[in-house]
């Protein structure tokens, strides 16, 4: 019996040991990602989150689950800088573009996207680059027109687009290269009801109070801001459902072309600080526990089998091949799959033969 209760006693304190082994580990864990800034943690993952897609906290602290990226390439547009591996968005986000790169050609005559920058595969703090971005809800798109040709994935690297500036003058648009059509393709951004900012350029936004002569209600949604004259910056609001996602106040009404603009043509915004700080201040990252809690989960979260998986356009090509069974099985399909129609409302959503098909990145040259 002694003995009996003896081994029953070593084998709990095994397991007990195991226990606290494990434990500290996982302490262990914890505690280095508590050490390490959230930007590495999500900087490091090639991967989405194969969840259902949500958006966590605000536009420049949070995190994104069931991201999709937006292929590499469409009949309307072109990913650039492939090698940061930004294309990941909410799929309410990733629709958007898609659909804004066809209106833009057919309505606007902008002949394709090129498409900079929406969010890393799981959202969060990027290692260079934006404050924003961070929960797919955000997109850069170049003010450079999408060539005819397919570029390659050096050019995607290395070509610069083109500043809407005058050079060695205050804020001005430089007639040579801004176009009606520039303006039309900003407008048109501005005009969804998912979107509820664009950023431009304090000039860029000059010039469009100066010379709109359509219908300026969507034009407050345009906001000056620094930066912003080779690209301009959409951004939706939170998706229906993503209840951890903070929202941003509405913009005030009117077109703001008003004395909000007329202070970006002051000296503050470019004066210098008046003094320097006594000591050089350490920047502080944001850690993991800065942001949502669900953003642990988030990072821990499964990824999908590749990339290919969690492109956007894979379900519609499957349903396209083969008519969905009577009861579909929930699991044959990725998640961040299967909401994008349900996400993009009926109405929204393109007919199938338009849906763009994933390809494959364009061979390193
Ligand atoms: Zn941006």
């Amino acid at each position: 019996m002694g003995f009996e209760i003896a081994a029953a006693f070593r084998r709990c304190g095994s397991a007990m040991l195991g226990l606290i082994v494990g434990a500290s580990l996982l302490a262990t864990d914890a505690a280095s990602a508590d050490r390490t800034p959230a930007k590495e943690l999500f900087g490091a993952k090639a991967l989405p989150a194969a969840m259902t897609p949500s958006a966590y906290g605000s536009y420049a602290k949070g995190c994104l689950a069931g991201g999709v990226a937006i292929p590499t390439d469409g009949e309307t547009w072109q990913a650039m800088r492939l090698s940061r591996n930004r294309r990941w968005g909410h799929p309410q986000m990733v629709a958007l573009i898609e659909r804004f790169s066809r209106d833009a050609a057919e309505r606007v005559g902008w002949p394709g996207l090129l498409l900079g920058d929406i969010s890393q595969p799981r959202g969060g703090p990027m290692l260079s680059g934006h404050a924003s971005h961070q929960i797919g809800l955000d997109a850069d798109i170049w003010l450079t027109p999408m060539p005819q040709r397919t570029l390659s994935y050096q050019e995607r690297e290395s070509i610069s687009a083109t500043s809407m500036l005058q050079k060695n003058k205050f804020l001005t648009v430089d007639p040579s290269i801004w176009t009606p059509t520039h303006a039309r393709l900003i407008m048109l951004a501005a005009s969804y009801p998912q979107v509820e900012r664009v950023f431009v350029n304090p000039a860029i936004k000059k010039k469009l109070c100066d010379t709109w002569r359509g219908d300026r209600s969507a034009l407050g949604k345009v906001r000056p801001i620094y930066g912003h004259d080779y690209h301009f910056h959409i951004r939706i609001k939170c998706p229906d459902g993503s209840t951890g996602c903070k929202g941003q106040a509405r913009v005030p009404r009117g077109d703001g072309c008003d004395k909000s603009l007329a202070w970006w043509f002051t000296d503050e915004p470019w004066a210098k600080p008046k003094k320097k700080p006594e000591k050089p201040v350490k920047p502080k990252f944001a850690m993991l526990s800065d942001l949502p809690k669900a953003c642990a989960l988030v990072l821990d979260g499964p990824a999908p089998a590749s990339e290919q998986e969690a492109t956007y356009g894979t379900a519609y090509r499957a349903a396209a091949v083969a008519p969905a069974p009577a009861a579909a099985p929930a699991a044959a399909v990725p998640a961040a799959a299967t909401s994008i129609e349900a996400v993009i409302g009926a109405a929204a959503a393109a007919p199938l033969e338009n849906i763009p098909v994933p390809l494959p990145r364009p061979a390193l040259q």
